[in-house]
């Protein structure tokens, strides 16, 4: 099957699952999760239809970048973010969707103040409490945006998470409910610098059950480009 091919696929995917939810289709956004794919997969994705493009990697984000691989289509960080590395990342992505942690905040804020602009952030929330995931507990995320003016250069736009790989379908629908449920808190009060208008959840194998929950973007890697080759050379 072609990358082409994948994203109809997908998207018919996408479809069939906000129907069954009583959604519309079109509330759900496709983010092609890249990486280890290069410029040409990525330009395929993209003139097929995805809506964004997600990096992992500040490495592949800066050479797809100089390859013009996006065409100009949004790209989206996704992946863990070195404090070191932030240059390279605000103000040249559309959204950082793995804010995950105070001290990166921090240095987001920082960076965007250096820059004069807003970066438009989702906090990434470890919903299931995993050892080798970033993220805030869910239980941190209120007190967390009940403060949030102090980010004056940030703008939280939603919340974003990583659920346990799980084995059967339907696994994973608790941790959705569970995000569902904190982004509705959340969106139903004002806070300074928060707007609630994306929830980023839902992967190749599980993004039906996440738009059952309220999904209203799911990032696809494998589903749409293959399975990824992880003997290549890591950069
Ligand atoms: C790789 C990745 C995805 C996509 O995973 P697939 O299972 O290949 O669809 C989604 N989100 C993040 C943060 C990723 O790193």
């Amino acid at each position: 099957m072609s990358i082409t091919e994948n994203v109809a696929r997908v998207r018919a995917q996408i479809a069939q699952a906000a129907l069954a939810a009583g959604r519309k289709p079109e509330e759900v956004r496709l983010c092609a999760a890249t990486k280890m794919n290069d410029a040409a997969a990525v330009r395929e994705a993209i003139a097929a239809g995805v809506d964004c493009c997600g990096e992992n990697r500040v490495q592949e984000l800066v050479q797809k970048s100089r390859e013009n691989a996006y065409l100009g289509a949004p790209v989206h960080f996704i992946g863990r973010l070195q404090t070191n590395k932030v240059r390279q990342v605000v103000g040249k992505v559309d959204l950082i969707q793995s804010a995950d942690r105070l001290h990166l905040l921090e240095a987001l804020q920082a960076e965007a103040v250096r820059q004069g602009i807003i970066q438009d952030i989702l906090l990434e929330v470890n919903v299931a409490g995993e050892e080798s995931k970033g993220g805030f507990a869910p239980e941190e995320i209120l007190p967390l945006v009940e403060n949030f003016g102090r980010f004056s250069a940030l703008r939280v736009r939603g919340l974003m998470t990583v659920p346990p790989i799980c084995q059967n379908s339907g696994e994973n629908r608790k941790f959705f409910q569970e995000i569902l449920d904190l982004s509705v808190d959340i969106g139903a009060k004002k806070y300074d610098n928060v707007c609630v208008d994306i929830l980023s959840m839902g992967m190749s194998g599980d993004f039906a059950d996440a738009i059952a929950c309220g999904s209203t973007m799911v990032r696809v890697g494998t589903a749409i480009f293959g399975p990824r080759r992880y003997a290549a050379p890591q950069p």
